[in-house]
């Protein structure tokens, strides 16, 4: 395969605490990067990303922030247990919310932890172009601010260029769309990165759409996960703990498949899978992605959000051709290479062999 996908033992240097609930992890982890990408984490038997808040023109560290998430799996138990000196299981990074080659105005919409990537893209922003820089930051009351302090250093630093605007919903209730095309103004030229909870995503789209603005000036990072509901998350990772109990669980899950799949198998084609240096070939199912038929061979590869936010499920295509339903995480290239997301992958050529790295 090409490129590294695979999992790397990384020490944490530091752990810096942001806020009550958030944590800077930063990671003994000399990779090259591009702002506004994250790493993939493997704890507590399952797969978990999070955005890099340095920069790699400003930072010497690579750092993660994290945000608890009440009741949730992975971000508890880092913020609870993750001390300097521990080692963690890392992805090398990925991901395409990245800025692009312009000089139009970077006009962000942030809420909570959505913040991590936007910081990284600001530093870069700032650092390496002349281009004026606003954030429209939403926090549901000051505590939970994250980066406070250094958003309001970096506008010191160039106060001619970035302006940070702070909502505070115990103050201003939530976000409205009015409040997003005022904070547009005048740019609606700028190329607009939104990343918080799902809402206020959707919230902020809408509102840019509205005033205008064109797909390809729109960039999201979506940190959930589409169709997983927390349960299945929850079995997700319990199953992850148990591998000698997933190729089983994986044949079990498959009924639950669409129906009109599993009634339509597709004659003529072939879904060929390489999961641990073995193959295994099951016939197309139409609608059916790449991910549900490994899971109908009853293997278990590995994936996370399931709506192609994360690039856990990432493999390579050496035989035949997919399309993805959605894709946040390759870049061109990785495309053009064959990498494809199996959770969003369908199958356009009668027959396709992918192949999941060791
Ligand atoms: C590309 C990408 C980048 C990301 N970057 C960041 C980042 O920079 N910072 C950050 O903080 N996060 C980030 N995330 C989100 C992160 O990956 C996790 O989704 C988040 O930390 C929650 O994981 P968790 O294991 O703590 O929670 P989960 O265990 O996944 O739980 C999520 C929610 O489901 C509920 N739940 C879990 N199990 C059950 C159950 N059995 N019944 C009912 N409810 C249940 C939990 O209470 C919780 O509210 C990113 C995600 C993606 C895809």
């Amino acid at each position: 395969m090409a490129r590294d996908h695979g999992f790397h033992p990384v020490r944490i240097t530091r752990v810096v605490r942001e806020t009550d609930d958030a944590r800077t992890f930063v990671l003994d982890a000399p990779w090259p990067y591009r702002a506004g990408q994250f790493v993939t984490f493997r704890a507590c038997g399952a797969l978990r990303s999070y955005s890099m808040s340095s920069s790699p023109d400003t930072d010497g560290e690579l750092m993660t922030t994290v945000k608890r998430v009440p009741g949730g799996l992975v971000s508890n138990w880092m913020l609870d247990n993750l001390e300097s000196g521990d080692v963690v299981e890392v992805t090398r990074p990925a991901g395409i919310f990245c800025l692009r080659e312009t000089s139009a105005p970077l006009v962000a919409f942030c809420g909570g932890s959505g913040v991590t990537p936007i910081l990284s893209l600001v530093k870069s922003a700032l650092a390496t172009t002349r281009r004026n820089v606003r954030v429209l930051l939403a926090n549901r009351d000051a505590d939970a601010v994250i980066f406070r302090s250094v958003l309001a250093e970096l506008s010191e630093l160039h106060p001619d260029r970035l302006e940070v605007h702070h909502h505070l919903d115990v103050l201003n209730g939530f976000v409205t769309e009015t409040q997003i095309r005022n904070f547009v103004n005048v740019d609606s030229h700028a190329d607009f990165y939104i990343c918080g909870p799902a809402p206020f995503m959707d919230l902020t789209e809408r509102a840019l759409r509205d005033h205008g603005a064109g797909a390809d000036q729109i960039f999201v990072e979506r940190f959930g996960s589409a169709d997983a509901s927390p349960a299945e998350q929850a079995e997700q990772a319990e199953q992850a703990e148990r591998p000698e109990a997933q190729a089983a669980d994986a044949a079990e899950a498959a009924p639950e498949e669409p129906k009109a799949a599993a009634e339509e198998p597709r004659e003529d084609g072939t879904v060929t899978i390489v999961l641990g240096g073995k193959k295994h070939t099951v016939p197309q199912h139409p609608g059916e992605t790449l991910l549900q038929s490994a899971r109908r061979a009853g293997l278990a590869p590995p994936f996370s959000c399931e709506a192609g936010n994360c690039a856990t499920c990432i493999a390579q295509i050496t035989a035949g051709e997919a399309k993805m339903r959605v894709n946040n995480a390759l870049d061109d290239d990785e495309v053009a290479e064959g990498l494809i997301l199996t959770c969003q992958g369908e199958p356009v050529s009668a027959d396709i062999t992918v192949v999941y790295e060791d």
